[in-house]
């Protein structure tokens, strides 16, 4: 374990890739932990690294006593041709978990998921939320002014998801919420997703306008009659619309945003318009993922399917999923319910942390023993003792792999 961070017990941080910057940004008073980061050939000049030493790769000399942290995979030979011992290099997962053990160090997140509406007019089949009884989180919206109240207490927040457990866009208020969040420089993406079948002209208008960034539309087949097999209640025709009417504004607006991606879930109902969706998402200008089911049938039964019509290899590597990152929430943006509930990650629905960042304050929350000690020991990889929904998940991370995985997803 790493947790030696005394001030003068330093570490120099080797890159300047993005990663890089999403991590250290994500806690106030680590420059007091860095001596320096050393430019391994990325682009600095992002204000963000002036408030340390920026050091090329061609001017560092490895010294008795240094201690490394790599921001990224380097080859093999990095090592040899800097003369870095191996023992001196700290593994990015301890490092950061002796951080969050370190009372000097504030664990402050710039993104967060507020799961702004749990209701949802489809009646998905596999859905939690539509099994009465299944989850805790309850049916409801995040009233406006509580999102306006959350961007002003937490300033450093520039970006949040605004979907998980239900439909975002018939959130009433959400004109309101897009333009407050807009006005005051903070990003939404809807990266979780959006069924999009029912979004009012002013709604798709906003999402253009005030540049929301993704949109990840769930979209499993490539026609109605295969389409509403899981989406009941879905209306295939008016989510192509939709999604035609984005492009019009994007062209309208000359704008970039939303980006949209097709989340085909493969089932075996579907699964024969896996190429046909494919050749639509692009003519709709659409990245297509495909994704499994949640539904362990549904997984043997597409697997079997692949198998039988060797079809795997029409699935690029990027489409498959084969250990899941769910505690990246943890890290990188904290799940807070409509009601203020702190959830943690995507995974919890049938309990939380008891804890509301509303009540509360999310800095409180999220600084909390609790939270700081089971993200620590998640990325330790031992074993969470707080009695919260992590200490029997089954998607912790195991390996040294996989936690290097939930750091980079
Ligand atoms: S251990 Fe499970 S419940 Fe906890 S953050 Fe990871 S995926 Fe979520």
């Amino acid at each position: 374990m790493f947790n030696d961070q005394s001030a003068e017990n330093k570490v120099i941080v080797f890159g300047t890739v993005r990663k890089c910057i999403d991590l250290l940004a994500s806690f106030r008073n680590i420059s007091s932990r860095i001596a320096y980061i050393v430019n391994t050939g990325e682009d600095a000049s992002d204000p963000f690294f002036s408030n340390y030493t920026i050091m090329p790769l061609s001017s560092y000399r490895y010294t008795s006593g240094d201690r490394i942290v790599l921001m990224k995979a380097y080859p093999n030979s990095f090592l040899c041709d800097t003369g870095i011992p191996a023992e001196a290099v700290i593994p990015l997962h301890l490092w950061l978990a002796g951080l969050l053990r370190d009372p000097i160090v504030v664990f402050q997140p710039w993104r967060v998921r507020i799961d702004i509406c749990t209701l949802c007019q489809l009646r998905c089949r596999d859905c939690h939320m539509r099994d009465p009884g299944e989850a805790t989180m309850g049916y409801g919206y995040i009233p406006a002014e509580t999102f306006k109240n959350f961007i002003d207490d937490n300033p450093f927040i520039l970006s949040i998801e605004i979907s998980n457990n239900g439909e975002p866009l018939i959130h009433p208020q959400l004109h309101e919420m897009i333009t407050y969040a807009y006005e005051h420089h903070v990003e939404i993406s809807i990266w979780n997703g959006t069924n999009f079948n029912d979004v009012s002209d002013e709604v798709l208008e906003d999402l253009v306008r005030y540049q929301v960034r993704l949109l990840n539309i769930a979209l499993d087949g490539a026609c109605q009659k295969t389409y509403e097999v899981y989406r009941r209640n879905g209306n295939f025709n008016k989510v192509i619309h939709n999604i035609r009417k984005i492009n019009q504004l994007k062209d309208k607006y000359h704008s970039e945003y939303p980006h949209m991606t097709w989340q085909f879930v493969m089932m075996k109902h579907n699964y024969h318009e896996m190429d046909m969706a494919r050749q639509m998402a692009a003519e709709l200008g659409m990245t297509i993922q495909f994704r499994d089911s949640w539904n362990a049938d549904e997984r043997a039964a597409v697997a079997a399917l692949s198998a039988d019509r060797k079809q795997a290899k029409l699935l690029p590597d990027a489409d498959h999923n084969t250990f899941q990152t769910y505690c990246s929430d943890l890290l990188f943006h904290p799940q807070i319910n409509w009601d203020g509930r702190l959830l943690g990650c995507c995974q919890i629905y049938k309990s939380d942390w008891n804890m509301n960042a509303f009540d509360s304050g999310f800095l409180t929350v999220v600084n909390s023993d609790t939270y700081r000690k089971t993200l620590a020991s998640i990325l330790e990889i031992s074993p969470v003792t707080a009695d919260i929904p992590c200490r029997t998940c089954r998607h912790k991370p195991k390996t040294a792999k996989e936690v290097l995985a939930v750091i980079n997803s």
